[in-house]
């Protein structure tokens, strides 16, 4: 049975590189009929954010890909939390300790650092493994009873991890292939600290192994951590789950991957809830649609021209293979777009609903049957819900100000006199439908020699404000007659 799981750190809001690793192993799971985990990777204290996990909980309900086990969601590999399970940890790293494949070092942070400057200095980089090791404070350089000694008597230590000289470690990716890395270039890694606190990488595998996770699939970032995973599975005697490492989503302009920086100057920093003063994608107004199917594509491609998908069409489709190496470029604008399409394929009574709070707040009050009918007249040309006022105020309040480019442009001389007229013409109209007037304004334009120009600019400039908005028939139609000749009324005297 496919089992997989999204395992952030709690130190912060979630990133939508975060997102989109989590809505790639949601749509595996969901795909092979798997499981979904979600494990919060909480053992580094320094950087543990209070609320990040409600907040990464919140994110993953709002884009619709809930997890089938976590926090909150016990299952039989409970708990989900890495500072819950601190026994463990302690456990499994006496079981490297046993078999010799760990060892407890005693070096300071000064010392070490030390060694690396002299190194730095000889033009080479401090490796903590074969080459340096006996020179270093270990137990592999120390008599046995000194190091019982040191650690009885409270010395710091960690215990790291035994790299063997000169291996050719083979690895394998599902989305990049096979790999060789010469365990030359390995540092020992740290997997336990004498705090009691593993550090990520032994709490990672112990947890993926008893969680019998069968596929990791996770940033490119952490694949620079590969050989040691792989190591630490071969040291323990594990079957190793597969790994997918999703490539870098990259800046939309230039080089580089997309920094917090880069989403700040977008301003969409952060997903999608509020986290102190940023504003992610849902206060942004994108629906929760938009950012799944912009999500998918970042990296994945259906191999077709196909852009628009539901989370399920997605689920179908969704594959591994499909995932590309290179890095994947954001695009603001076409997450936008996304949003367009999705805000059109709402229905007017859904969008009414969302519109209606905003008019209240505005002090509108209006028949939700009259929302509706305004937005299927402004939301073709609307990319979030908070666009629908600035697209529609006229058609709830008459305009206080005209544009000023727009009148010098459309009022003429004679144009007061004409709009006198077209008041009264509207006046003389008994059923004031967008047809009706329309058919009666143009036939008295055409039976008056006058132009469209002449007419229906400056028209649309009184009821508007300024020169945007729907067909100017359906406007009336909407306002109504004595609103309609109030607006006339008001511009010409
Ligand atoms: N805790 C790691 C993170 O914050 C998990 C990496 C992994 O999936 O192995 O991304």
């Amino acid at each position: 049975k496919v089992r997989v799981r999204f395992a952030p750190s709690p130190t912060g809001p979630l990133h939508i590189g975060g997102v989109r690793t989590a809505l790639f192993n949601y749509l595996f799971a969901k795909k092979n009929n798997g499981e979904f985990i979600l494990r919060i990777e909480d053992t580094d204290q320094n950087r543990y954010v209070e609320g990040a996990e409600q907040y990464i909980i919140d994110a993953l309900n709002w884009c619709n890909i809930p997890f089938d086990e976590g926090p909150g969601k016990e299952g039989k590999f409970g708990p989900y939390r890495q500072s819950e399970r601190k026994p463990l940890y302690e456990e499994y790293v006496k079981i490297l300790l046993e078999k010799g494949k760990a060892y407890y070092a005693f070096d300071s942070s000064e010392s070490l650092d030390t060694h690396r400057k002299e190194h730095e200095e000889q033009g080479k980089t401090f490796i903590y493994n074969w080459h340096n090791r006996l020179k270093l404070d270990n137990s592999l350089s120390l008599m046995p009873e000194e190091v019982t000694k040191r650690i009885a008597n409270g010395d710091a230590y960690v215990i790291r991890f035994l790299t063997a000289p000169d291996e050719k470690i083979a690895l394998n990716d599902i989305i990049r292939g096979n790999m060789t890395i010469d365990s030359n270039v390995l540092d020992d890694k740290v997997l336990y600290k004498s705090d009691g606190m593993p550090t990520y990488h032994l709490a990672n595998i112990v947890d993926d192994h008893l969680m019998e996770i069968t596929h990791v699939i996770r940033g490119e970032e952490w694949l620079p951590s590969l050989a040691l995973h792989q190591q630490l599975y071969e040291a323990f005697g594990w079957q190793a789950p597969e790994f997918a490492h999703l490539p870098l989503i990259m800046k939309p302009v230039g080089k580089g991957k997309l920094s917090k920086r880069d989403g700040e100057k977008l301003g969409f920093p952060v997903f999608p809830l509020n986290w102190n003063e940023s504003v992610g994608y849902k206060e942004e107004g994108y629906f929760s649609e938009t950012v799944v199917n912009f999500l998918a594509l970042l990296g994945w491609n259906p191999g077709t021209e196909q852009e628009i998908f539901s989370l399920q069409e997605l689920t179908n489709l969704f594959s591994l293979e499909r995932v590309n190496k290179s890095g994947a470029r954001f695009d603001p604008d076409k997450t936008k777009w996304y949003n367009q399409q999705y805000l059109q394929q709402k229905t007017d009574a859904e969008l009414a609903e969302l519109y209606l709070p905003i008019l209240q707040e505005k002090g509108i009050e209006a028949p939700i049957s009259k929302i509706e009918k305004v937005v299927s007249l402004i939301k073709e040309r609307a990319v979030f819900v908070a666009d629908f006022w600035e697209l529609s105020d006229y058609m709830f309040v008459s305009p206080n100000s005209y544009d000023e480019k727009a009148s010098k442009k459309q009022w003429k001389e004679d144009t007061s006199s004409i709009m006198s007229e077209v008041h009264d013409v509207l006046a003389s109209v008994a059923e004031f439908s967008s047809e009706k007037t329309e058919q009666i304004v143009k036939k008295w334009i055409e039976d008056k020699e006058l132009s469209f120009g002449k007419v229906m600019p400056p028209l649309r400039l009184i009821i508007v404000g300024e020169m945007k908005g729907p067909h100017l028939f359906d406007i009336l139609e909407f306002i109504g007659k004595e609103e309609s000749l109030q607006r006339i009324k008001t511009a010409i005297n």
